[in-house]
């Protein structure tokens, strides 16, 4: 047996069983033919890690209904042809290439403790990300930082960077050349979003003003 791997925590199981008796109960017929024809999801979504960013309970989505791909920041990288594991561009591939997802959504999100730490890091390169991977992947929003004019109130700022970061992902997303042809046919949309659980308020872009704006 592999050292360290342990049963799974009791309150997981019961919950589990929970919705055994009540979700899949209700739904079997409908998860049994998900399961037999196979997943069609009409969009994806490249959302945060973090646990208070839930798409599938914002979106009230079914199972089968969102491709769901979650990291930290919700950080799409650029395009990168290197034989290297590239998890979220893998991800992205299988969406776009094999599932033919229509929509592409990028959800960020207030209070992003990645996004902030990244602009902690920036404002004062003294205080370096610890770790050993989180300074880096944080490094892929690096163009955003001087693009953002200074704002006193710290809490429009981050909103400024968590816009930003979405943006500088839509970006990096049309560096992919599957993307951009799925975009050039009009068979992918993209889109950018932003959450706030707090005020249980989404913010879109809108292309025509080149802004965030209440949806
Ligand atoms: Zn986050």
């Amino acid at each position: 047996m592999t050292r360290g791997i342990q049963a799974l925590p009791r309150y997981l199981i019961e919950r589990y069983k929970g919705w055994r008796a009540t979700t899949y109960d209700a739904n079997k017929a409908w998860y049994q033919r998900l399961a037999k024809e196979g997943q069609r999801p009409r969009a994806m979504v490249v959302g945060c890690c973090d646990s208070r960013v839930d798409a599938i309970a914002l979106f009230g989505a079914e199972p089968g209904e969102l491709f769901m791909l979650r990291n930290v920041a919700n950080l799409v990288p650029p395009y990168q042809s290197d034989n290297e594991p590239h998890g979220t561009s893998a991800a992205i591939e299988f969406a776009v290439r094999d599932l033919g997802i229509t929509n592409l959504i990028v959800l960020g999100h207030a209070k992003c403790g990645g996004v902030n730490a990244f602009v902690t890091m920036k404002d004062d390169p003294e205080r370096e990300i610890g770790g050993e991977f989180i300074g880096t992947w944080m490094k892929l929003l690096d163009p955003v930082y001087d693009r953002i004019p200074a704002i006193n109130d710290s809490e429009a700022r981050s909103r400024a960077f968590e816009h930003a970061a979405i943006l500088q992902s839509l970006e990096n997303l049309m560096t992919f050349p599957f993307v951009a042809a799925a975009v050039a046919e009009d068979r992918l949309h993209l889109h950018g979003a932003w959450f706030d659980i707090g005020e249980g308020t989404l913010h879109h872009y809108d292309a025509e003003s080149g802004a965030f704006a209440p949806s």
